[in-house]
């Protein structure tokens, strides 16, 4: 039995994420299992979440594989019609977007930091792939999607303190930041940028946010990562 700490529910399967609120769940000792069967009786199992989740997960598959399928069929249309100009390109980017922007309303529902993520993710492909056909000057790894990172930071840090009872369920998305940050001075290096100011800093900011928050937090951070990753 575990215990949803976002909706103040107990769950009579162990799921390891709420199937409400996407949120991780917490272990019931004995005492507290008991309590509630003196006071609830065993309960009906939770109404087939699982289930409406297969077919939602069925159905975001076959869109993106017919998303696969179309941006291919382009790509070929583009190389043997308008080989001087890369449109398919643009078209790629508005299906990625448009996919992205269907799982965040498939999952409007969930917390707050998914939402935060997708609106990261969706600004740094936009950026590169802007870069990358507006003359490709390197703008978006050196300045752009850095400054991106180290706002994602602040966002996380605000969003700590406003909801500071469960700061904790943050530490993924600034995971997520952490190996961005890492991937992006990677490509600089590897790319020979010539300014490497803002990933050099965001990546320390980040990195050391990141594994500040782990030492604070030890046994929360953990159970919350481990949780997410099923380890
Ligand atoms: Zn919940």
């Amino acid at each position: 039995m575990v215990r949803c700490p976002q909706c103040n529910i107990s769950l009579l399967q162990d799921y390891d994420i709420c199937p409400l609120c996407h949120c991780v769940t917490e272990e019931l000792n004995e005492e507290q299992q008991e309590a509630i069967r003196m006071r609830y009786g065993n309960g009906a199992p939770y109404p087939n979440a699982q289930r409406r989740q297969r077919i939602l997960r069925f159905w975001l598959r076959l869109i993106l594989f017919s998303f696969m399928v179309s941006e291919a069929i382009l790509i070929v249309i583009n190389h043997y019609t308008t080989p001087q100009v890369y449109w398919s390109a643009i078209t790629g980017g508005a299906f990625v977007y448009g996919y992205l922007f269907l799982l965040y309303w498939v999952s409007h529902d969930s917390g707050f930091a998914l939402k935060v993520w997708l609106q990261m993710v969706t600004a740094m492909i936009i950026l590169y792939v802007i870069d990358r056909y507006t003359g490709n000057y390197g703008w978006a790894l050196q300045w752009a999607i850095p400054g991106v990172i180290l706002f994602g930071d602040g966002i996380v840090f605000f969003l700590m303190m406003l909801n500071r009872s469960r700061w904790w369920s943050y530490t993924l998305l600034l995971l997520f930041l952490g190996v961005c940050s890492v991937g992006i001075i990677s490509l600089d290096i590897a790319t020979k940028k010539s300014n490497l100011i803002l990933p050099i800093i965001c990546v320390i900011v980040t990195v050391l946010y990141f594994f500040g928050t782990i030492l604070l937090g030890e046994r929360a951070v953990k159970r919350e990562l481990k949780r997410r990753f099923h380890v």
